[in-house]
């Protein structure tokens, strides 16, 4: 009989979800968590009273009626609608791409104006796109590609556009209605409270240890447990046997402002090539914050060398080809669970994140 049912590997909302269906069964858990802090990248630190995203920007949205119903069992959540506002050289346009967008852009009015426009200007591109750029303009026309996709692109990716493949980008969404929310699922929002409120309330009753790197000791861990559940980086758990996965990076650059509103909305993106970050986060507006202070974080993309926080996967046909080597590995390991976006080498929104481990605790305990 070992110490815990459950050592797990990780406190974002995979082991969290986890930990909360094994404590639901009555199981016990040892978390373990590299950084100081539990939740992942969900963490929320408070500046002033202002729950600040501390890894990226997170807004709650799914059409899973099942998963909404879940978060609102631990947390309320607000009406936020995310809403995001592009500047292309102090011009500003409405996001996603919506009849907003296209009367500030061309002074129409009409979706019929509208649509004349881009397929006006998608004609500047015949026969099939070679590149993302011609793949861009065929979608979407030259003006919108122009003032709102390329510059972001090209920064996001540190490449131009025309040398990256056309396949990053398959749809763009284009809206003939004046409609400025981002998303289409059924329901969205912020936890009221932050994100913490639903790290603490998944992570009760578990025994937790941060400042721990599980791998760095793996067998004491190990011995202590009946299973572990993994959720760091695959190539790592095998020691990078046959080489490293590839990630995209991020740094952040975060400023407590004394003013009580910076850009009086929770995303811009800078879509000029000039200004060297993507988008400015003010953190408040997630929860239409009335603090006297504000603070904003500008996002920079960055490449990923060993040690920098790994964001985004790099899918592409070499590291999906070594991600599958090491999936054959991991497949083989007894009494290992792995789950979450670094274990599975996916990039995951939250609401997918917990249905797959509502799928893994149906297996694991036998219920839906
Ligand atoms: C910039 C950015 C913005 C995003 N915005 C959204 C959004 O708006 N909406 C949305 O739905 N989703 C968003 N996501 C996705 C969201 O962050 C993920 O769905 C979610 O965080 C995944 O949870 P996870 O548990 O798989 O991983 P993580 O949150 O990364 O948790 C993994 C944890 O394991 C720890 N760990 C790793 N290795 C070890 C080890 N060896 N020992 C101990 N601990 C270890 C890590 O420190 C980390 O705390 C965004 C992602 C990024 C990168």
């Amino acid at each position: 009989m070992k110490q815990y049912d459950y050592i797990i590997a990780g406190s974002g909302l995979f082991a969290g979800v986890f930990a909360y269906a094994a404590r639901q069964h009555g199981k016990t858990c040892l978390v373990l968590e590299k950084r100081d802090h539990i939740g992942g990248n969900i963490y929320c630190e408070d500046v002033e009273g202002i729950h600040v995203h501390k890894y990226g920007a997170h807004i709650f949205h799914t059409s899973n009626k099942k998963v909404w119903q879940f978060v609102n069992s631990l947390a309320e959540f607000n009406r936020y609608t995310n809403s995001p506002v592009a500047n292309f050289k102090g011009e500003m346009y409405n996001m996603p791409f919506n009849m907003n967008t296209f009367s500030r852009m061309w002074g129409v009015s009409t979706p019929a104006q509208a649509k004349a426009v881009i397929d006006e200007q998608r004609k500047a591109v015949s026969g099939e796109p070679k590149n993302l750029e011609e793949q861009a303009i065929s979608l979407v026309g030259t003006d919108i590609y122009e003032k709102l996709i390329k510059g972001y692109t090209e920064k996001q990716w540190g490449k131009d556009c025309k040398d990256l493949p056309s396949f990053i980008i398959k749809r763009l969404p284009v809206r003939y209605t004046y409609d400025n929310n981002y998303f289409n699922d059924l329901y969205q929002g912020i936890p009221i409270g932050g994100y913490n409120v639903l790290i603490d309330k998944l992570f009760e009753g578990c025994d937790i240890r941060t400042g721990v790197d599980y791998l760095a000791d793996r067998e004491t861990w190990r011995s202590m447990g009946e299973k572990v559940v993994y959720t760091g980086m695959l190539d790592a758990y095998f020691d990078c046997c046959y080489g490293e996965l590839e990630y995209r990076s991020l740094r952040f650059e975060t400023e407590l402002l004394d003013e009580e509103n910076h850009q009086g909305v929770a995303v811009v993106n800078y879509t000029d090539r000039e200004t060297p970050y993507t988008r400015v986060i003010e953190h408040k507006h997630f929860e239409f914050g009335t603090q006297p202070k504000t603070v904003i974080t500008r996002e920079y993309p960055a490449d990923w060398t060993t040690g920098m926080e790994p964001y985004y996967p790099v899918n592409d046909a070499k590291n999906q080809e070594l991600f599958e080597k090491y999936r054959a590995l991991a497949t083989k390991e007894e009494n290992v669970i792995f789950g979450g976006r670094l274990a599975e080498y996916k990039y995951y929104d939250m609401d997918k994140v917990i249905e797959s481990v509502m799928n893994a605790a149906a297996k694991e305990f036998g219920d839906a």
